[in-house]
C-alpha cells in the first residue's frame, strides 16, 4: 500500500506547524511536529543539569529519554506532560544545541520514518526533505521574514499568556536559524527538488491552500469533499 507523504521544512516560526496541521487535518493524514521531538529532548537534558551542547552527556541522556505523542497532540517526557512546557522561552533557547548531536538526530529520524512507513504524513522540521523523507510526494521550504515571524510567534506567545519580550523572540529566532543551518548533522537547507513557500503575506488558510494545490497537482490525489 501506497502511503503519502508531505514534508515542510524552514527556519524558525515561519508556520510550519500551523500550516502542518491544517494540512492533515483537510487530507485526514497525520502530522508529525518534529521540533516538539527535539524540544523534548532539550528540556530532558535541562532537566537533568546536563549542558545541551556536550554530546557526550546527550548520548547518555538519550538512554532515560521516553517520549510520547499521543493523537490529541499532547506529549508526555518519561510521563509529565510538557506540551506547553516546550513551548517556553528557555527550551527554546536550548533546543538547537541540544539537538544537534549525531545520536539525538539518528534516534529522532528513526522514530520519524518508522511514523511515515505506516501512515500517510505530514511532517515538519528543518531536514525533512533532505534526510527523514528524501522521497517525500511534496516538499516545501516555508520561508517569511524575520519580522513577519518574530510578529506571528510574539502574539502567539501573548495570546497563551506568557511575558515575551518581541526583542527576545527575535534574538531567539535569528540564533536559531544561525545554529540550525551551520551545524555540522544534518543543517538546515533547501532539498534541489523542494518548493519555497513564501508566507509572509499569506493567511493560514491561503497558505493551506497552496500546500494542498501543489499536492494534489504532484500526485494526481483525489481529495474527499470535492
Ligand atoms: O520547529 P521548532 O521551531 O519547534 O523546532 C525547534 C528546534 O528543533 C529547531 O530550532 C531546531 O533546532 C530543531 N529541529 C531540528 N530538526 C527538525 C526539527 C526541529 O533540528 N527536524
Amino acid at each position: 500500500m501506497k502511503y503519502y507523504s508531505i514534508a515542510i521544512d524552514g527556519p524558525a516560526a515561519s508556520g510550519k506547524s500551523t500550516a502542518g496541521k491544517g494540512v492533515s487535518k483537510r487530507l485526514n493524514f497525520v502530522y508529525l511536529d518534529t521540533g516538539s521531538m527535539y524540544r523534548a529532548f532539550a528540556l530532558h537534558m535541562m532537566n537533568l543539569n546536563y549542558p545541551c551542547d556536550d554530546s557526550a552527556l546527550a548520548t547518555i541522556a538519550l538512554k532515560s529519554f521516553k517520549l510520547d505523542m499521543k493523537e490529541d497532540e499532547s506529549i508526555f517526557l518519561n510521563g509529565t506532560n510538557i506540551t506547553k512546557r516546550i513551548r517556553e522561552l528557555d527550551v527554546s533557547k536550548n533546543v538547537s544545541e541540544a539537538c544537534k548531536h549525531k545520536d539525538v538526530r539518528e534516534e529522532m529520524v528513526k522514530i520519524q520514518q518508522e511514523f511515515a512507513r505506516s501512515n500517510n504524513v505530514v511532517m515538519d522540521g528543518r531536514d525533512i526533505a533532505t534526510v527523514v523523507l528524501p522521497n517525500a510526494d511534496l516538499k516545501i521550504y516555508q520561508v517569511a521574514t524575520v519580522d513577519a515571524r518574530a510578529q506571528r510567534r510574539y502574539h502567539e506567545m501573548l495570546e497563551k499568556g506568557d511575558k515575551v519580550e518581541y526583542e527576545d523572540i527575535v534574538k531567539d529566532i535569528e540564533r536559531r536559524d544561525y545554529i540550525d543551518s551551520t551545524r555540522e548533522n544534518s543543517p538546515l537547507t533547501k532539498a534541489s527538488d523542494a518548493i519555497v513557500l513564501d508566507t509572509s503575506n499569506l493567511t493560514i488558510e491561503e497558505e493551506i491552500d497552496k500546500i494542498i494545490e501543489l499536492f494534489v497537482k504532484k500526485t494526481g490525489y483525489k481529495l474527499e469533499n470535492k
